[in-house]
Parts: C-alpha cells; sequence; structure tokens
C-alpha cells in the first residue's frame, strides 16, 4: 500500500491563516492526484537553509519514500522542501530511482527523476539561495546589533507580553498576565505528557482564540520566554524584558518537544473508546472493538470482535471502568509500582519533591513565626525551587522514555490521566487492568457484568 506523503514546513513568517491555506491547497492536489491515502508530514519553524538544523518529518519522508511507501510527494513550494544543495542532492538521488512524482501547489508537477526536471527545480533553487543570500546580507548587522543587547525586534507582538510605548517614544514589552498564565500552565501540561494537540486546544479555549499545535510547538520553544537571547541558532544574551519560563522548563520543553517518540506515541490513529481492543468479550475471549450507529456518541457499543452474541453500550463501560482506573491512580501502592518499574529511580524523585515542597511551606510558617527571616527564607525557597525544577527535568525526561510514566508520576496521577491523550489512557488502563465484558440477562447496564480484574496484587476499589 501506498500513501500520498504531504509535507509542510512552517516558517517562521507564516500566520495562521497562511498556513492552513497551504494545507488546504496541497490537500486538495493531493486528491486531485490519486485516491491514496494522505499523510501529513510536518517540520516547524525550521528554516530549511540552516546547516544545522534536523527536519524530523522530512527524514521520516525520505524513509518512507526509500522504503517504497511513498506514491506521490505533495507540497506548497520547491522551497518548502528543500532548500541546501546537500538536501537536494539526496532527494534527487532518491527519486532517480524511485520516481515519485512531486507535485507543488504553487509549481505543478516536479520530475526530479529526469535531467531536464531536475534542472529546472535547480534554477528556481539559485534564484530563491540568492534571494535568502540577499536578504540577510541586508538584515544581519541591525539584527545582531539589536538582538545582543536583548532588544525586542518590533514587529507583531509576542504571545504573553504587552508592547507599551514609553513617554521617550520608544517601546518595550511587559509581561501580558492573563497570556503569561496561559503559557505557564500549557508548558506543565506539555511536560506531564499532555499532547500537543490537546494542550494547543486548551490554550486556545482559555484565551478565547484558536491556536494550532504547531503554533503552541513553536511559542513554547522560544528561547526569548525565558529570557535567553538567540540569533542564529546562538545565544547571544539575555533578552531585556521580563522571562515567562525559567530555564530549565525552557530546556526541558525543548528536550520533550523535539522528541520523535513523544510523536510516534500519539500517531496510532483515532480511537474514539478507550477500550476498543483491551475489552475483552466474556463469551468468546475475543477483544471487543467500538461501533456506532450512524456515528451517534450516545449509541456507540462495544461488540464483541468475532462473533455477533455480545454488546454493551460503550459509555456505561467506559464510564466505571474510567471510575476504577482513577481510583486505582489514588491509591499510593499503584503509583509506587509503576514508578519503580521506569528506568530511573522515580520514586526517590517523587520523595525528594514531596518534601522539598513540604519544606518550602514550613519556611513560610517559620518566617512569619519570626525563626528565620525572610532573606534567609529566600535563599532557601530558590534552592529548594532550583533543586525541584531539576527534578522536574528528570521526570520529564523519564516521560519522554514512556508517555505513560508521565501519568504515574505526575503530582496528581487521576488528574494527568483525565488530561492524557487517549493512546495515553489506553496505556494506563492496559497496564493496571484487564476488563471482561461478561454477559447479562437484563437490559438495564450491570456494573456486575463488567469484570475487572487487577493486573497488580491490589484489591478492586470501590467506587460510588
Ligand atoms: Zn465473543
Amino acid at each position: 500500500m501506498t500513501w500520498t506523503a504531504l509535507y509542510l514546513r512552517i516558517s517562521r513568517t507564516d500566520t495562521r491563516l497562511g498556513v492552513e491555506r497551504q494545507l488546504a491547497s496541497c490537500t486538495k492536489l493531493a486528491e486531485s492526484i490519486s485516491g491514496d491515502e494522505i499523510r501529513v508530514y510536518e517540520d516547524n519553524d525550521t528554516t530549511a537553509a540552516d546547516e544545522d538544523v534536523t527536519r524530523d518529518d522530512w527524514q521520516r519522508l525520505l524513509d518512507d519514500v526509500r522504503a517504497g511507501r511513498v506514491g506521490h510527494i505533495v507540497g506548497w513550494h520547491q522551497d518548502r522542501l528543500w532548500r541546501l544543495d546537500r538536501d537536494f542532492a539526496e532527494l534527487k538521488k532518491l527519486i532517480k530511482k524511485t520516481k515519485t512524482p512531486i507535485y507543488c501547489a504553487t509549481q505543478g508537477l516536479i520530475d526530479l527523476s529526469n535531467a531536464s526536471g531536475a534542472l529546472v527545480a535547480g534554477l528556481v533553487q539559485q534564484v530563491s539561495l540568492y534571494e535568502i543570500e540577499h536578504a540577510k546580507e541586508r538584515m544581519l548587522e541591525e539584527r545582531t546589533q539589536r538582538l545582543a543587547a536583548g532588544k525586542w525586534n518590533g514587529g507583531k507582538r509576542p504571545y504573553g507580553y504587552d508592547v507599551v510605548k514609553l513617554d521617550s517614544g520608544k517601546t518595550k514589552l511587559v509581561v501580558n498576565r492573563r497570556e503569561a498564565a496561559a503559557i505557564r500552565r500549557a508548558a506543565k501540561s506539555v511536560l506531564a505528557g499532555v499532547s500537543l494537540r490537546v494542550a494547543a486546544r486548551t490554550f486556545g479555549d482559555e484565551l478565547g482564540i484558536t491556536f494550532l499545535p504547531t503554533s503552541l510547538r513553536s511559542l513554547l520553544l522560544r528561547p526569548s520566554l525565558a529570557g535567553i537571547a538567540v540569533h542564529r541558532g546562538e545565544v547571544v544574551g539575555r533578552v531585556e524584558w521580563k522571562p515567562i519560563l525559567d530555564e530549565q522548563t525552557h530546556l526541558a520543553l525543548v528536550a520533550m518537544i523535539k522528541d520523535p517518540s513523544r510523536r510516534a506515541a500519539g500517531s496510532g490513529g483515532p480511537r474514539k473508546y478507550i477500550g476498543g481492543s483491551l475489552y475483552v468479550c466474556g463469551r468468546c475471549g475475543s477483544t471487543m472493538t467500538s461501533a456506532s450507529k450512524n456515528g451517534a456518541k450516545d449509541s456507540a457499543r462495544y461488540v464483541c470482535r468475532s462473533s455477533n452474541h455480545l454488546a454493551r453500550t460503550a459509555s456505561y463501560v467506559d464510564g466505571y471502568v474510567i471510575k476504577i482506573v482513577k481510583a486505582l491512580l489514588n491509591d499510593e501502592r499503584v503509583i509506587r509500582h509503576f514508578a519503580n518499574a521506569v528506568q530511573i529511580d522515580t520514586s526517590s524523585l517523587l520523595d525528594r519533591r514531596a518534601q522539598l515542597e513540604a519544606n518550602q511551606t514550613a519556611l513560610a510558617g517559620m518566617v512569619s513565626s519570626g525563626l528565620f527571616t525572610a532573606e534567609q527564607a529566600r535563599a532557601g525557597a530558590t534552592a529548594a525551587r532550583a533543586e525541584i525544577d531539576e527534578i522536574e527535568r528528570q521526570l520529564a525526561a523519564q516521560a519522554r522514555q514512556s508517555p505513560s510514566s508521565a501519568v504515574f508520576t505526575a503530582a496528581e496521577p487521576d488528574v494527568a490521566f483525565d488530561a492524557a491523550d487517549l493512546s495515553v489512557q489506553r496505556m494506563v488502563l492496559d497496564s493496571m487492568i484487564s476488563v471482561t465484558i461478561m454477559p447479562q440477562r437484563s437490559n438495564r447496564f450491570e456494573r456486575a457484568a463488567i469484570k475487572i480484574a487487577p493486573k497488580l496484587d491490589v484489591e478492586l476499589p470501590a467506587v460510588a
């Protein structure tokens, strides 16, 4: 089976509307070329002209083409596919073998498998490169000077800040409290294993805007949010406005978001109900799958995959099962079990974090009772904060290794479960319990007919 690969590189100058327009045109083009399934490859905010930037999805695309899985490649303009000679040469060599046609919404067919097609593409590339170099030269001097001083470069107001005009006529950036709080919350939930898709929706809802996952991705990766001034990929100093995130959080976000395994975890395809392929039919032992009549949500049922002999209303089963799962997530023994199972010793990290947090509360009490000066308390709190940040970083590193461990190591595992992607929720469920749907006589849903067996040595919690 082959598919049509739709490759998008979102540049930092793109507006949301621009991205949507590119996606819409490319999708339309892809649909007109073949009836194959369309798979979207997307790299964000990385310029194809930078030597040291790796584009994860671009590499993934090349691998899939190499493996013969891609029938057609569709893009916006060849500039968005490649800009470096190196990339162009690699692609040309590959396409010569595979003969995969490339279609661009702004250019039509680019046939790299023959000499004249490659020549045209090469000329277009030379012109683009010239334009980039020329523009760079003009802008470089001024930008470097401003950025090295950590000054705002003007232009569109960055999220999290307001532009304030000073009496001198100059402008400066001040923190927009509402947006800053939303950014901090988004950062926290992404580090806890929530997908960018879900986090972006929450972020947008909070601010009453539509916010794409790709936009949240580039927002959270922005070094200036942590006070770091970066120019051409290098740290050139501190920005002169107030940071919204601390540096540790920034580094953890970069590590987390740029980790390709994160993407793999979420891309199991949309699955609407938590128990599909996990729940077992009590009549024959096959797995159950979810099915709905006319796609109506309330009529969805789990049905036996192998025979038409058992079905149960999905929302009732899931409602009960999820209550059990969350009750187990509140059980210290369960959390210890899974926290111990992960590779680094997260349980001692969790202990230490709890201790540090308790100390901070105690410290505040000692100040009010006169045992400590405010100065001493502040120094203590700063040190504790640094250690907590380090612990969070290690926990985030662990979370990257296993998406479900983000739930088990969260401060409130049941809350993290609610916020997690369905794919992660399924992993958590599957690691804790097995669910068998037994036959029942009456038409009313009976909890007793849902047999839940914990996979570790704890009794089934009673739930309301
Ligand atoms: Zn069955």
